[in-house]
Parts: structure tokens; sequence; C-alpha cells
């Protein structure tokens, strides 16, 4: 196993990887920018690498520095956690060209993948069900040609796309000049690559998601299904293992799963995301990465999906056969956001003037957050995850509303009240959940005082 590892991220997920490297007897070294001096992955980590200024070009996407953190540190390899560099490939390249282990697959299956309509026409070929739509990117020309076939309602899509951006609702044939001109230059802006392809508008449609754990020796295992369809404006807020789906569907979205990870020697952890509507799942992409909502797999299975990351990595085999894997009780996570809600969600960046963390069977916290801690500007609002794992989903849901009215964050403004309005909600404790649940309920999500 590896001896030393450079965790290219900060955050809670920082924290979250140096907390099971710590467990395997790992060391680790962190890297942070300047406006992180004070972080908690800083403290946490054998040793700490200030790798430049706040803004994230200069810093934690600044591949140079960080590679020559792992080298004059002796780090064998790097975990690179979710967003910043852990999907690009030019980073996985480098990192093999120095030598050092990328944790996570190689560089050729990120690009693969990263590119989404290259993923889709892979996945067709691999026989898994696809979203009706194009498999390439498509000019304004065969775009509009293609719409009218498959009809509006319809979404243009980035091939480079990433946290919702770069994606447009088309409702009727014309408004589809505007909108694909918009989807264009968001992603150029966001993703520096203009291409875009179509599919068809799914309405209201349930997230589902399978986790995949693929070693050297072509071994995929799956760890189930994760219901992520609670999300504002495509991004993901609450999280839950496992979904509600029918067995049968279960079965055939994890034997597509593994079907895509085989179909691109898939190696290491990845998720192959569905949407799933009136009994049919389509798949959407595979992100080649750990992802933020991944302890809810881990509440379910007890696997600690950081250290299979570093095992597989290491080049060990995975040392358990799917049939081991036993899936027990419901698991929820909810995203803590330092914003407010009620204007418009926008960020509230300062000083936590306290903080207390809730405990009790069955609650788990990560977060970076300590009293006297100050969330800088510079960087995503997500400033922890609390996770609870129950009985059954209404056991859960309690623990859930329990441990957030626990939860103390003084100084600036987070989504607590709104996401314990969620849990409120009769509509979530019954399971009628799609991706449209918060637009739908937005006046009732709101109406709380503080
Ligand atoms: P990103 O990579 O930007 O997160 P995804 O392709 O994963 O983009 O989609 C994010 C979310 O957008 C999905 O979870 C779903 O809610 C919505 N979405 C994506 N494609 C469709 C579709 N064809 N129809 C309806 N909703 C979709």
């Amino acid at each position: 196993m590896v001896q030393k590892i450079l965790i290219a991220n900060r955050g809670e997920i920082a924290v979250r990887i140096i907390r099971s490297c710590k467990q395997l007897g790992i060391e680790t070294v962190a890297v942070y920018s300047t406006a992180d001096k004070d972080a908690l992955h800083v403290h946490l980590a054998d040793e700490a690498v200030c790798i430049g200024k706040a803004s994230p070009t200069d810093s934690y996407l600044n591949m140079e520095n960080i590679l020559s953190a792992a080298i004059n540190t002796g780090a064998e390899a790097i975990h690179p956690g979710f967003g910043f560099l852990s999907e690009q490939t030019k980073f996985a390249e480098l990192c093999e060209s120095c030598g050092i282990t990328f944790i996570g697959p190689n560089a050729k299956t990120i690009r693969k993948m990263g590119d989404k309509s290259m993923a889709k026409r892979l996945m067709k070929e691999a026989g898994v069900p696809l979203v009706p739509g194009s498999a390439e990117e498509v000019s304004l020309n065969e775009g509009k040609q293609l719409a009218k076939e498959i009809g509006c309602p319809l979404l243009i899509k980035a091939s480079a796309g990433g946290g919702g951006r770069g994606m447009r609702v088309v409702r009727s044939i014309d408004q589809f000049d505007k909108a694909y001109h918009a989807a264009k230059q968001e992603a150029k802006a966001a993703f520096g690559h203009d291409g875009v392809y179509i599919e068809k508008l799914i309405e209201n449609p349930k997230h589902i998601e399978v986790q995949i754990l693929a070693d050297k020796y072509k071994n995929v295992r799956h760890l189930g299904e994760r219901d992520c369809s609670i999300q504002r404006r495509n991004q993901k807020v609450v999280e839950e293992a496992p979904s509600s789906e029918p067995l049968t569907l279960k079965a055939q979205m994890y034997e597509a799963a593994i079907k895509a990870a085989k179909a691109v020697d898939y190696e290491n952890a990845g998720t192959v995301e569905f949407i799933v509507k009136d009994g049919t799942f389509y798949f959407i992409e595979m992100n080649t990465r750990i992802q933020v909502e991944h302890p809810v797999t881990e509440m379910i299975t007890g696997i600690d999906i950081v250290k299979e990351q570093i095992r597989i990595a290491s080049g060990e085999e995975i040392s358990f056969s799917q049939e081991d894997i036993s899936f027990s009780g419901h698991a929820i996570e909810v995203r803590l956001n330092a914003e407010n809600p009620k204007h418009d969600f926008r960020p509230s960046p300062g000083v936590v003037k306290l903080f207390h963390m809730p405990q009790g069977l069955g609650i788990r916290m990560d977060s970076m957050l300590y009293t006297d801690y100050e969330i800088p500007p510079y960087y995503d609002s997500m400033v922890g995850k609390l996770i609870v794992h129950g009985r059954d989903r209404l056991d859960a849901i309690r623990i859930l509303r329990g441990a957030l009215e626990e939860l103390v964050i003084e100084g600036v403004d987070t989504n607590q009240y709104f996401l314990m309005m969620i849990l409120m909600q009769d509509a979530f404790v019954k399971g009628d959940i799609d991706t449209g649940f918060i637009e739908k309920h937005i006046e009732r999500l709101l109406n709380y005082e503080t």
C-alpha cells in the first residue's frame, strides 16, 4: 500500500480523506491556498504546503504547484477529492508522467467519460439505455432538425457539462436558436469547450445513481444505488440510500452500471447516473471520482469508499465479492451550505462564532467547521454534510430532524432551516419525490422563522 498521500483539495472532503488515511496508517500532505492557512485539513494533515493565492486558478487548480508539493514531500499518490482537478485528464496524465499514483481511473477513462457525448456513444454500444437524443455534438441546424424529430420539450446540454451548468430547456421549437446559443455561451465560459448535444427532457424524473468499485483485475462491484432527486437548479441537496425503486428495476440498473464500467475498463470508484421515469431508466453520465454523497452508501454497506479507492490505486484486488456486500437500514445526507435561502441562496461567508456538531447513534457529520473558523468567500458554499443512518426511512428522517435541530452554526447564514423544512414536508416523508420537488414546494420550504 502507498505510504504517503497528498490531498489535492480543501474543505470537508480533504478532512474526510485525511481521516481514512490515518486509519490506514498512511501519512498525509495537505495543500492550501493563502486563504486556507487556518483550515481544518491543514491542521489535521501530517504536513502542509501552501500552493498559491486564494483564487482557485492560483492554488487548487494549479497543477504545477500541486505536483511540486507532492514531489518535494515525497508523496507517492494524490487523492483529488471531487471538483477542482478530480476529472481533469491533463492532471491525471501529469501525475502518471511524474510517477505519482493518481487515486482515480486512468487519464484515458477520464477523457472518455468526461466528454458526455462520447460517453453516451460508448454506452449506446455497450447496450446501456440512453435518453432519446443525439449521442454526438450538434450544429445549430443538425440540432434543430433533430429537435423536430424527437419533439419538445427537450434539453440542450454541454458535452463538458457539470454542476448543472450549460443546460437549457426548449419547450417550443421557436425557442431553439436562443437556447442553443445560450447553452453554448455558458458552456464556453464555464468549461472552455462549447460543444452541445440534445436530449429529450424527461419531466420531473427521479435521479438514481449506482456506486461502482473496480480494480486492476477486472473485478467490478456495485454498492447499490442512491436517490438524489431532491435538487435545486440541477444540483443535489438531499441524497439517500437505498431508493424506493422496485427491486427488478434496481437489478437492471446495477447490471447496466457494471456493463458501463466494463465497457471502459474502469478502475477505482465511480458513479453511473440515471434518470428514472415511469419504470424506465436512462443513462445520463458517469462521474469518474468520489462523489459528495458517497457517505450514504458507506452508512448502509459499512464499506469505507475512500479506503477502497486507496487500496485499489495501490494495486490491491477488491477483497469482497458481490455477495459479501449487504445493505442495512436507510441513510440520508443533507448538504449544509453557508448561504441565505431567503435571499436567493446568496452565499454567506464569514466567521463562525459558534459551532456545535450533533452527536448520537447513527449520526455522522463531515465538515471542516470549528468555532472561530472564517469561511473564505472564494470557494463553494458547501461547509459540510450531515448524514444519518436509521433502521428504515422514517427512522432516518427522525434522526436527521433531531440532528438538524441540535446543530448550531452561529455567525453566518446557512440553509439549516431550509433543509429541516424539506424533511418536514408530508410529500418528502411519503417518498413522493422527484427532481421538481424543491421548485414545487418552494414557498412552503422558505416559510420558516430563524
Ligand atoms: P451535470 O453533470 O451538470 O450535473 P447531469 O447530466 O448529471 O449534469 O444532470 C444533472 C441533473 O439534470 C439530473 O440529475 C437531472 O435532474 C437533470 N437532467 C439531466 N438530463 C435530463 C433530462 N434529459 N431530462 C430531465 N432532466 C435531466
